[in-house]
């Protein structure tokens, strides 16, 4: 004998019984014993339905309308013509007394459990007598028969506990005697022994499948539901998840217990005893091979099987003075939940003794708190104890598998990966089995909490980071670009798969939580919503995604301002933008703490030289212990570029503008002109280097005119331009008589900067730089006279590019 069981959503249409058919079918078993859910969706329906009726509230007739419909259109759909009619009048019927039943809960205004039990059993009693229709006309040898004659319980209505004596002898009773070789079972369901409907349990008919597998000692059960197995997590939630193949019951229960929904908890203890193994399958993928459950997990070897969760939770504590020493306050505090009937999903005991914590289910919480407070009133009244605790809006995630306890150092990942993504953890427990650890978390925080301990444990070759990219100019552009060139082979040789979740400019952006495509981002970007940079962030932060990066390609002003906002919720900052880190100290101070804090990297390496690896450098120089007594730099690529053109031959006017042209300045290019850039620059150096200074610490000696310094707008300046031309050539003409040539010089030394143009003889480092590039001199405690030089290209978008890639790699190895 074979038992299956097939849940809501495999058979929630015609077209899914289908499959159901071709299932069994396919089974080479001569019995099957087949228990099915309702049709997926009914119960939620029925018991709502019976809460409007119970409220009086005739809203529950369209509720019923609905019920009605699904039924009669399966069968229509399910059964030949000439055989619906017997069946349309039976099931007809049924449906009359589930009105009239409703009726009755809408006119008394009431709705008492036994009553509740026999309206909700309506779902799986007419789902079995449908299917059992359709099988019986498709010319299988197939019967029904109702589990309210076979299933004993008490009469605890909504989870009736199971008479196993009785069920077990009714049910070999009858299978003896029948001889179909396929029996539909309406799962969930049951009767007292006074024959009243009970049922068992939300998802209980994974629970009547067990004992129906128990009492027949079938060869094996199967529960067929709607994902191929029991995977490492919630396969709705983690989308790396993968189907375990093999996995213990004592594992497969610890899951189940903590939120695995696939398995209803109680099913594995009967078939357990038994030692008759379980297999999840997918009714929509039948070939995969899904979870075997048995006594030897027969697995991998892997510590951690599974990662699981159970949403709303409340933890309940009491706590005080009274509670050292004194014996029985645990048991008292206990026995009240237990005379509540409060279940307690997880203990945690300070060894302090100073409190006691449990986890509960937030619907009970009301009723916890009420009853120990009742229980202690006599304590708190003198203070021995403070009253009764109570944190909503928690959950539990939980880390399960038969090996842990072989191994060390699992819950220190666990915790760690935890705090790196700014998960807070209220409470913590671990199993004396150590079988399990679990810790009680924020409800916000599980998808992230989820998906990064999956990451940690059965992803430990991949970790996916996370990018927000506000601004797509040139540099924005050419990164994304890079990316979509470079995603396979990142994610190939450095185990980074890297997504672009939303993309922003000033007009537009665009979220999509999947990962954007960079073939059409440019399209997916001019169909997205108005821009605005409050919402960007209140989005990232709803998303609450792990190893998040904010990539902030603009040069925008206020764009620099959120960045606090993105490092107090643990989200990495990347930017070429200068502004920040040449703000106030304060701002710059704020921003290096914060990232410390929150454990999000602040990178900007593209603030100084583009994508030369200046500031990293210097970082490294700081932490290894050297001192940077002095810096000298040509840090203006566009300068450069200028300087490098411009001769006797050529006009001042014509340079600057063709550097304009060709992307080597700011859009405003007198910010570079005047110097600006270069003090932001060698500003940010020193600050590196450990300086507390300040943009009006630098001395600015800038060769341009007063009238060009103040133009207001791109016109004007370039007109000051042509009108100083003279000017400009007689610079030229001096350093060149010198033989020398013009460079824009930035200096820090002794505390101080300067900037400003310089004679460059022949010899010197900077005399040989060509284009746009850049160079930095570092002179410190272990280069103090030959300095470390980093040289090359320092402008340009795609430079720039690669530079932010190169942080967001460093973000990746962190
Ligand atoms: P059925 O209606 O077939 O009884 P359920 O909805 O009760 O199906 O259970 C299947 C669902 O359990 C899956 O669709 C999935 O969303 C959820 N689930 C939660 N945790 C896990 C897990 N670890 N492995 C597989 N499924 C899980
Ligand atoms: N139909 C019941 C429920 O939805 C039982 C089950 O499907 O397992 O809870
Ligand atoms: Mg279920």
């Amino acid at each position: 004998m074979r038992v299956l069981k097939f849940g809501g959503t495999s058979v929630a249409s015609p077209e899914n019984i289908q499959r159901v058919k071709d299932i069994l079918e396919n089974n080479k078993a001569s019995r099957q014993a087949v228990v099915v859910s309702a049709f997926g969706g009914i119960t939620d329906l029925l018991l709502n339905i019976s809460e409007f009726a119970a409220n009086q509230d005739e809203s529950y007739k369209k509720g019923l309308e609905e019920i009605e419909s699904r039924h009669i259109a399966a069968i229509k759909e399910l059964i030949p013509i000439q055989k619906q009619s017997a069946i349309l009048s039976k099931v007809k019927s049924d449906l009359n007394v589930l009105e009239t039943l409703l009726e009755g809960s809408f006119l008394i205004g009431e709705l008492t459990p036994k009553l509740s039990d026999k309206i909700v059993s309506y779902g799986e009693l007419l789902s079995a007598f449908i299917i059992s229709e359709y099988l019986k006309s498709q010319n299988l040898d197939a019967t029904f028969k109702d589990s309210r004659e076979l299933i004993v319980t008490d009469k605890n209505f909504g989870k009736a506990s199971v008479n196993f004596s009785e069920t077990n002898q009714n049910c070999s009773q009858y299978f003896e005697k029948s001889s179909q070789s396929i029996t539909i079972l309406p799962g969930f369901v049951a009767s007292s022994l006074f024959g009243d409907s009970t049922t068992l349990g939300r998802g209980g008919s994974d629970y009547s499948a067990a004992i129906y597998a128990a009492a027949l000692n079938a060869e094996v059960l199967e529960i067929w539901t709607d994902v191929s197995g029991m995977f490492t997590a919630n396969p709705k939630l983690v989308k790396q998840a993968k189907s375990v193949s093999h996995i213990s019951y004592e594992e497969a229960m610890e899951l189940s217990h903590f939120g695995a929904k696939v398995l209803y908890p109680p099913t594995i203890q009967p078939v357990l005893d038994k030692g008759i193994p379980i297999v999840i399958k997918n009714t929509f993928a039948p070939q995969d091979t899904g979870t075997h459950i048995s006594a030897s997990a027969n697995g991998t070897g892997k510590s951690v099987r599974g990662i699981s969760h159970v949403d709303k939770i409340t933890l309940i504590s009491l706590e005080g003075p009274g509670m050292v020493g004194i014996p029985g306050i645990s048991k008292r505090f206990f026995e009240t939940l237990a005379l509540g009937g409060i279940s307690i999903v997880l203990i945690t005991q300070a060894s302090s003794e100073h409190s006691i914590c449990v986890g509960i289910s937030e619907e009970d919480a009301e009723r916890a708190e009420e009853a120990l407070n009742a229980a202690f009133a006599y304590e708190i009244s003198i203070r021995k104890l403070k009253p009764v605790q109570v944190e909503k809006d928690l959950a539990i995630v939980a880390l399960v598998g038969e090996n842990m306890k072989s191994h060390q150092g699992l819950s220190g990942k666990m915790f760690s990966t935890l705090g790196k993504n700014n998960v807070n953890i209220r409470a913590i427990a671990q199993g004396a089995s150590e079988r399990n650890i679990s810790a009680v978390i924020e409800k916000t925080d599980v998808k992230k909490a989820l998906n990064s301990l999956h990451e940690r444990f059965f992803e430990e070759n991949i970790k996916q980071l996370n990018l927000f990219v506000m601004g797509v100019g040139n540099v924005g552009s050419r990164f994304l670009e890079q990316i979509k060139q470079q995603r396979n082979y990142i994610k190939k040789e450095l185990k980074l798969n890297l997504r672009v979740i939303a993309i922003s400019n000033s007009r537009t952006m665009f979220f999509d939580e999947e990962g954007i495509s960079l073939k059409k981002w440019p399209e997916l970007l001019s169909s997205g919503a108005p821009a605005d940079t409050g919402q960007f962030f209140e989005k990232i932060k709803e998303l609450n995604y792990r190893n998040s990066v904010f990539v902030d390609n603009t040069a925008s002003d206020s764009i620099a301002l959120t960045y606090p906002e993105y490092l107090k919720n643990s989200i990495s900052v990347v930017t070429c933008n200068k502004i920040a880190c040449s703000s106030d100290f304060d701002f710059y101070k704020e921003l290096k703490s914060l990232s410390k804090k929150y454990n999000a990297p602040f990178l900007f390496e593209t603030n100084v030289g583009a994508g030369l690896p200046i500031i990293d450098t210097l970082k490294h120089l700081i932490v290894s212990g050297d001192k940077v007594h002095k810096i000298q730099a040509v840090l203006s690529g566009s300068l450069n570029f200028v300087f490098n053109n411009f001769n006797d031959s050529t006009t001042f006017h014509d340079v600057v503008k063709q550097a304009q042209e060709e992307g080597y300045t700011e859009p405003d290019p007198t910010i570079d002109l005047s110097g600006i850039d270069v003090m932001r620059k060698i500003l940010i150096l020193a600050r590196e280097s450990g300086h507390q200074i300040d943009i009006e610490d630098i001395t600015n000696d800038s060769f341009l005119p007063e009238e060009s310094l103040q133009s207001d707008s791109n016109e004007a300046f370039f007109e000051s331009l042509k009108k100083y031309e003279s000017d400009f050539q007689q610079l030229y003409k001096e350093a060149r008589d010198a033989d020398t040539k013009l460079k824009y010089v930035a200096e820090f030394a002794d505390g101080k900067a300067k900037i400003g143009l310089s004679q460059i003889p022949k010899g010197h480092d900077f005399y040989n730089l060509e284009g746009s590039d850049n160079v930095v001199l570092f002179f410190t405690e272990r280069y103090p006279n030959q300095p470390l030089i980093i040289k090359g290209a320092g402008a340009g978008a795609e430079v720039t590019a690669s530079g932010i890639f190169a942080d967001i790699i460093r973000i990746g190895n962190f």
